[in-house]
């Protein structure tokens, strides 16, 4: 898809191109590929915002491993979540002595993650890492160990390469800043 599609229109503008999205996830995989050498590693997609971030990250991971899907769904209004979350989807497989490596869209609050690290703690892995695509650190409030990041960016509502608003913009090949005007008008 073009920058001059329409759909690209509803954005204040583009913050990370396609390219730059491609050049980091690669430098990922290779640390990752790294880091995992010789252990037994559960990819985790959380759903669905991270599934395009998944599909070119595992992609770059040049080891054995196995894949795993879980959806929740967070309490919140339109941009921002609560914490309290839901397990919509659970993982199908067992993570009792595995490595675990969460993939994630977006951590804003850490609200999210952490629930999600508690839970899956209690099933006793060797380990529990995080892989985000997009990090806005100065949202955070709670204490949350993020050990893979591929961009750091402001506090803003971001939206596309899987991100969405109302389930919309997730197929943007780009991640742009979401005109304020889409989300005030539904207010
Ligand atoms: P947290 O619990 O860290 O506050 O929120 C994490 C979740 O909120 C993300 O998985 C994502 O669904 C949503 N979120 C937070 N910031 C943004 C954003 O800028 N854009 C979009 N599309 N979702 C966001």
């Amino acid at each position: 898809m073009d920058i001059h599609s329409k759909i690209y229109q509803d954005l204040t503008r583009v913050l990370v191109t396609r390219e730059e999205i491609a050049a980091s996830i690669k430098k990922l995989g290779q640390q990752i590929t790294n880091d995992y050498q010789g252990k037994d590693l559960v990819v985790v997609c959380i759903l669905k915002g991270a599934c395009i971030f998944f599909t070119d990250l595992i992609r770059e991971i040049d080891l054995p491993l196995t894949t795993e899907f879980m959806s929740v769904s967070s309490y919140g209004s339109g941009t921002s979540s609560t914490g309290v979350v839901r397990i919509v989807k659970d993982l199908d497989r067992n993570i009792e002595k595995k490595n675990v490596l969460i993939v994630e869209d977006i951590v804003d609050s850490g609200r999210t993650l952490s629930y999600l690290v508690s839970v899956l703690n209690q099933r006793h892995p060797s380990s529990i890492r995080i892989a985000t695509l997009l990090d806005k650190p100065a949202r955070r409030v709670v204490d949350l160990q993020v050990q893979y990041s591929c961009f750091n960016i402001p506090d803003a509502f971001v939206v596309g390469y899987g991100l969405d608003y109302d389930e919309k913009y997730r197929n943007l090949p780009d991640i742009g800043i979401l005109s304020p005007k889409i989300y005030e008008s539904a207010d």
